[in-house]
């Protein structure tokens, strides 16, 4: 099988290496030649929206994905129909639109932080008047690792921000005073089957993700988020994998985010659990059964951001795995991961406390 990807960062380096053992091969498009996906397969090179060169990609692979949010929709439908494009355009959509998702958790009945649309001088004062302080300014389109997102404290300040953003379509967000950050990844099937695997805490830093260990045991908060996910899942006639994120407040989880692709936050599922997030999604976009989604024993993945230590000195820290994904160096930029898995949380807590010195974190 042969699987076209839009976008070759480090989700299509992984995915396609994920692929090679199931006989399924990758091919991607992006913009730049040396992304990380250059170095497992193949790239065409051309503008993700380029409807021709979507097309030669269309035209050697049985079924398209992406690993980056920011595809044109517009461009998919122009893809020709006999090749299969999961998960769906539709799904997509959503998820680039901050406005669009905060809907859809509300139709859904997900729990999600309060917010005013910002679209013009007058939804400011709104916004500030109703929202409490701080107040989290985010663009609707086009946000990523904190990125078109202000952290304000003032109505002066929200009209700073939003200039500051260029005074693009937003909205502004309530603070949430969150205990912790969780995530759940979830994946559908042809048949319409579902698995999800375990809660995800995750620690961020300047809106990027620093830290994630699983499983997080909360049975009751488990089932919760699953039967939101699914419904989710339902919703979409979705097909690969699904990731939401939530606060964990005192009273809860509530929804902050989804993604419709494998997700930072499941790395840890290539060494830590019985099925990558990776392999599963190729095999629910192709059509193969889904994998056993159950962990390892307890596993946790700190991104290595910025710049890259010596894999000698990460590689002597007895089993660590390290994912390189060969990229340039720059402020606040994922150049690469790496997981550790133990059967037991001590032991797990001894070498993540070796890694995190080794990468700076400690
Ligand atoms: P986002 O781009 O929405 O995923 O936000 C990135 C990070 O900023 C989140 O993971 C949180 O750590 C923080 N953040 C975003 N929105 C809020 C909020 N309403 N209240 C508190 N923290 C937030």
């Amino acid at each position: 099988m042969n699987v076209g990807i839009i976008g070759a960062g480090q989700l299509g380096r992984m995915l396609a290496l994920a692929g090679y053992p199931i006989g399924i091969r990758c091919l991607f498009l992006d913009r730049d030649a040396a992304s990380p996906g250059g170095q497992v397969g193949e790239i065409i090179v051309a503008e993700l929206d380029d409807v021709e060169q979507l097309n030669r990609l269309a035209a050697a692979v049985e079924v398209i994905t992406f690993d980056i949010e920011n595809v044109a929709v517009g461009a998919l439908a122009q893809i020709r129909p006999d090749v299969a494009i999961y998960p769906s355009a539709e799904a997509l959509a959503v998820a680039q639109d901050r406005l669009e998702e905060k809907r859809l958790f509300e139709s859904l009945s997900i729990p999600t932080a309060p917010y005013v649309p910002i679209a013009c001088e007058a939804d400011l004062t709104l916004a500030s008047r109703t929202l409490g302080r701080p107040l989290v300014l985010k663009a609707r389109r086009m946000g990523y690792d904190g990125r078109g997102q202000r952290i304000v404290e003032s109505e002066e300040g929200l009209k700073a921000a939003w200039r500051d953003l260029g005074n693009v379509p937003a909205l502004a967000e309530g603070w949430i005073d969150f205990e912790r950050e969780l995530s759940l990844l979830a994946v559908k099937g042809a048949e319409g089957e579902q698995a999800f695997y375990p809660l995800v805490e995750n620690v961020h830093g300047d809106g990027i993700l620093i830290s994630s260990s699983a499983p997080y045991e909360d049975g009751a908060l488990q089932s919760e988020a699953e039967g939101w996910l699914s419904a989710l899942l339902d919703r979409f006639d979705y097909r690969g994998v699904l990731t939401a994120e939530f606060f964990h407040t005192g009273s809860g989880l509530i929804a902050n985010e989804i993604a419709p692709r494998v997700h930072n936050s499941g790395h840890w599922t290539i060494e830590g659990a019985e099925t990558s997030q990776f392999e599963n999604h190729l095999r629910a976009v192709v059509g193969l059964p889904l994998g056993d989604t159950s962990p390892r024993g307890y596993a946790a993945m700190v991104n290595l951001i910025g710049s890259m230590p010596q894999a000698r000195e990460l590689l002597r820290i007895p089993g660590v795995h390290l994912h390189d994904y060969g990229k340039e160096p720059r402020a606040n930029r994922k150049l690469g991961h790496c997981t550790v898995v133990q059967a037991d949380r001590q032991r797990l807590s001894e070498r993540l406390q070796a890694l995190r010195s080794a990468v700076g974190l400690a």
